[in-house]
């Protein structure tokens, strides 16, 4: 009876493991906007903007619709 509890907690264990796996990846997949001039990664076109202002002040600054991916 404590084999089959442990392999059941050992399952839900594992699920939400995966869960957080995929969780990261999509994290790590949502960076869709790329500096044009270092291709920083910005994970939101806000970031990206300000990355702009602050590193390429000289640069134009491309359109969220340009960028998004
Ligand atoms: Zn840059």
């Amino acid at each position: 009876m404590d084999s089959i509890h442990f392999r059941e907690k050992a399952q839900k264990e594992a699920a939400k493991h995966k869960q957080a796996v995929s969780q990261f990846k999509a994290r790590e997949n949502g960076i869709h906007f790329t500096c044009p001039i270092c291709k920083a990664p910005n994970a939101f076109y806000k970031n990206l903007v300000l990355h702009m202002e602050n590193k390429h002040p000289n640069a134009k600054i491309p359109s969220e619709a340009e960028l998004a991916h």
